[in-house]
């Protein structure tokens, strides 16, 4: 590899024997692993953590790993559901770059302005690097304006700063209606909404304060988990058991101010005191403006992800792949593409095909926590298999936060 570093930051060399191969497929790129290979991770999110961490763990100095994330720190998606109902500061939830585990990542904090796949050139605030190998995992954007009234008249809780606001907010919730409500779909997490609804329950119950409101949660699906029958009927009964009103099939599409009402996409009018809101999710700008989207997200080839691009690759939220939007989904699929390129730098078998599997801990209020074992490529449609609530699954899943902050923060 050759390593140029201009005054503006650092360029990763693109490796001499990149060549385009006669037979190789469209997906397939560079010839990798006769001298150091320049990869470069944009986003360092659950995706481009695991990535970064299994390429250096397994390439050591065989691989020049960059990172790229314009934030400082990492936040677990389901500390989000901490923060705001004021189990956690947000300070405590932050897991800082600065703490990266993996020796041999190259962090830098900047923003990604421009990305060119078909060069493999991406330029940032700070700097340009060149890659043999890119990797896009810059995640879903938030797009709280984009619904008419939230950001006036409502909250969110799907960024740290909004759940921050709620832990002020939902103290002064004492009477009245509370939605919790999605405005579009794709949306992360799907058991989230249901979460924020079981949460706010047991919190309401715990201040005295649960026969003066109503709790209602509006979703565009039938039912709250479409994979597992199993784990949505056991959604709903906990719903019936607390009186939790799940409207079905519904997004909510604007807020309306001056009444406090929240006008779904079928034009009925649910009155509000508090509304928790599940804001537009879009691909990062950077990403809209890259032409590698196609109907908003990024299509890879669903076993190795792959992009269209030769030697790109992408991960996790920011793509179409055919899971949800989840943490877990991302990690495996970096996994994947890790596998991949050590194979191709080794020289050892390809890389298993990404099987599209993952499980999800669902809090179901009082600390107790169920799991969702789903599996979207094994058969024709997506199954899932339900693991009841307790107190045991909550220790679980303090175990899944702990394994993923230590391996990769060392924390
Ligand atoms: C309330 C809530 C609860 C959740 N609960 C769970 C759960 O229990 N289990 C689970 O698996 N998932 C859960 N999730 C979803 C999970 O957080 C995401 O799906 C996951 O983080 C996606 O990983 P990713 O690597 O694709 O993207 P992200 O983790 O979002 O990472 C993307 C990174 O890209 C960076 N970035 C974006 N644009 C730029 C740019 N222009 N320049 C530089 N950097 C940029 C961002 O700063 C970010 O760090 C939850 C989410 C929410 C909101």
């Amino acid at each position: 590899m050759v390593g140029i570093v201009t005054l503006s930051g650092i360029v990763a060399g693109r490796g001499p024997l990149e060549r385009n191969i006669p037979g190789r497929s469209m997906f397939e790129g560079p010839i990798l692993g006769a001298v150091t290979t320049g990869v470069v991770i944009l986003g360092a999110g659950f995706g481009g953590l695991e990535l970064s961490a299994r390429l250096a763990e397994a390439l050591g100095d065989d691989v020049d790993i960059t990172l790229i994330d314009k934030a400082d720190s990492f936040v677990f998606g389901f500390s989000k559901l901490d923060v705001m109902f004021g189990r956690q500061t947000p300070e405590a939830v932050r897991l800082h770059y600065r703490d990266l585990a993996a020796s041999g990542v190259r962090f830098r904090q900047e923003t990604i302005t421009l990305i060119d796949a078909e060069s493999r050139r991406v330029v940032t605030d700070l700097g340009s690097y060149e890659a043999d190998v890119l990797i896009v995992a810059l995640g879903a954007d938030l797009d709280v304006g984009d619904t008419p009234g939230l950001v006036e008249a409502g909250n969110e809780f799907y960024t740290v700063e909004g759940a921050e606001r709620l832990r002020d907010v939902i103290p002064a919730f004492t009477s009245g209606a509370a939605i919790v409500g999605v405005t579009s779909s794709p949306f992360k997490c799907p058991p989230a909404p249901s979460e924020a609804a079981l949460l706010l329950d047991a919190h309401m119950r715990a201040r005295g304060l649960r026969d003066a409101v109503d709790i209602s949660v509006v979703m565009p699906f039938g039912i709250p988990i479409p994979p597992s029958p199993a784990t949505s009927k056991a959604i709903l009964q906990a719903f019936a058991e607390r009186d939790i009103t799940f409207v079905p099939d519904r997004l909510v599409t604007s807020l309306d101010a001056t009444e406090r009402v929240a006008v779904l996409d079928d034009g009925q009018r649910l009155p509000y005191e508090l509304f928790l809101g599940i804001p537009r999710h879009r691909v990062p700008e950077v990403v809209a403006s890259s032409g590698m989207t196609v109907d908003g997200w990024i299509p890879v080839d669903p076993s190795t992800l792959a992009t269209r691009f030769p030697g790109v690759y992408a991960v996790g939220d920011v793509t179409s792949v055919g899971t949800p939007k989840a943490g877990v989904f991302a990690e495996g699929a970096a996994a994947v593409v890790a596998d991949e390129l050590i194979a191709q730098i080794r020289g050892g078998e390809p890389a298993a095909p990404y099987g599209g599997t993952g499980s999800c801990y669902i809090e179901f209020g009082d600390r107790e926590v169920a799991r969702v074992d789903v599996d979207f490529f094994s058969g024709p449609s997506p199954t899932g298999t339900f693991v009841e609530p307790s107190l045991q699954m909550a220790a679980e899943k303090g175990a899944f936060r702990a394994s993923r902050a230590a391996r990769w923060f060392g924390a």
